[in-house]
């Protein structure tokens, strides 16, 4: 392999890169990341890790895969771009968007598409104005979205997104976007006797909209797991009650599947736990695999009539450069074939299960407080004390201190306030899912003996 002159590389990327989230503090000792093979990756000094978070959850069918560049090489040379604008379109992303009517919620029938997951959240949200507005009911503008949601970080994606920090250096938010309770529960409050979480919180979001006034709600919109916030799995009664409020009170219901898309959860789509079928679905991550950027919504057949009826001068004002870029649906098209052909979505569904019975037994340290996940998501939170569920000090940075103990055992997670995030890619084998459950076991020991 190429040898790396690491140094300066730092040097240049300390003056010149800047990163998401961007902070010196956590850019101290940064990782060059040179390649990529199976579940495994490897930096510019030769070391290889477990990419326990299939990089940003978005690596479904694992990294190296030459059919996808090739396939990628093959529509470049013939046609890397070209315009998709109405009275335009190319091959690849007719036949993706054909085959995502065919694998998604049955009631879903079309498909716009985007470059990523904000892009497709702002998308789903100003079609949801729109279908409001074509239906003549223009005041229905507002988006409900949860506590600890995350939507992407694109002003009004931001404005939607429910963890604190993420908006604080650039408010003011943008109007008419509203939180509600998130089913969590772990730390839940606010259920009435005899009620339950999931209960509880579909409640809080029916009591939510009647407070807007469900004549000025346009939209609600969920991660079926909520995966940045910590991978909060809801009860299983919550979804189909969300479903009936929604339908209830014609408040459009947009899934954010942008994380459980494409088989993370063990099905196709997250919501397919529940029996449920969102309004609009928004995408992007596992469509590719990360192989080249994609994401973008799927519509019910009313939302696409109003579309395809309103006056001209009505019509849908919304755009991309990149929508439907023909290299880019091409990989998405090959990556879905390797997904089925592979049955991935299967072995996350038997992969998960041994998972998080693996990561469930690290309840047994006295700093894991509660162990969740679904399919090939999961979070380990870990508490200062288990009784009292008390958060250790943020100032003592622990969380920080585990991620950086894992990663020089070879694992490399995230870390999201107290919780450890887990998603690795969907190729996962028992013996790889042993040793990850193994690390996690040995790293956090590693940290906090005395918890041991
Ligand atoms: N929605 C969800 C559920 C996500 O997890 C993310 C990204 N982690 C986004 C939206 C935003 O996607 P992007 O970073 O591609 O804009």
């Amino acid at each position: 392999m190429a040898s790396w002159n690491v140094a300066a590389l730092l040097t240049e990327d300390r003056s010149h890169l800047l990163h998401p989230l961007y902070h010196p503090e956590d850019h101290a000792k940064p990782r060059i990341w040179v390649k990529g093979q199976g579940i495994m990756l490897t930096d510019a000094e030769g070391r290889e890790l477990i990419d326990g978070l299939s990089c940003l959850w978005n690596v479904n069918v694992g990294h190296g895969r030459r059919e996808l560049a090739e396939v990628a090489a093959e529509q470049m040379a013939a046609l890397a771009f070209s315009v998709n604008y109405t009275g335009s379109a190319n091959v690849p992303a007719i036949r993706l968007a054909s085959r995502l009517a065919e694998i998604a919620y049955p009631n879903l029938v079309a498909t716009f598409f985007a470059s990523g997951g904000a892009e497709a959240n702002e998308s789903a949200f100003k079609t949801a104005r729109f279908y409001w507005k074509a239906k003549g009911r223009p005041e229905k503008v507002k988006i409900i979205s949860r506590q600890m949601a995350y939507h992407g970080v694109t002003l009004a994606a931001m404005s939607a997104t429910g963890i604190p920090g993420f908006a604080k250096m650039f408010e003011p938010r943008v109007a008419n976007f509203i939180h509600t309770a998130t089913p969590y529960a772990y730390r839940f409050e606010g259920a009435k006797p005899g009620e339950s979480v999931g209960q509880a919180a579909a409640r809080m979001l029916e009591e939510t909209i009647l407070k807007e006034g469900p004549e000025t709600v346009a939209a609600f919109i969920a991660e079926p797991v909520q995966g940045t916030g910590g991978v909060i799995v809801p009860p299983d009664e919550y979804f189909p009650l969300v479903r009936q409020i929604c339908t209830r009170h014609d408040v459009l219901f947009i899934a954010d599947e942008v994380i459980t898309g494409f088989g993370r959860t063990g099905h196709w789509f997250g919501l397919k736990h529940w029996g449920v079928q969102p309004d609009i679905m928004a995408f992007a991550k596992g469509v590719t695999s990360g192989y080249l950027p994609l994401g973008g919504i799927m519509i019910s057949q009313p939302i696409l009539d109003a579309m395809l009826s309103v006056p001209y001068a009505d019509r849908w004002m919304h755009a991309y450069t990149y929508s439907g870029h023909p290299t880019c649906c091409a990989v998405g098209l090959r990556n879905l074939e390797i997904i089925e052909k592979e049955g991935l979505v299967e072995n996350a569904a038997k992969m998960g299960v041994r998972f998080l019975a693996g990561l469930k037994s690290l309840r047994e340290l006295k700093a894991v407080g509660d162990v969740r996940g679904l399919g090939l998501m999961a979070g380990v939170e870990l508490v200062a004390d288990r009784a009292s569920k008390a958060p250790f000090d943020p100032d003592k940075k622990i969380l920080g201190k585990v991620r950086v103990e894992l990663e020089a055992r070879g694992l490399c997670v995230r870390a999201v306030r107290d919780s450890l995030i887990l998603a690795p890619p969907l190729i996962v084998t028992e013996t790889q899912v042993d040793r990850i459950v193994e690390i996690m076991r040995d790293g956090i020991a590693a940290v906090l003996p005395e918890r041991v």
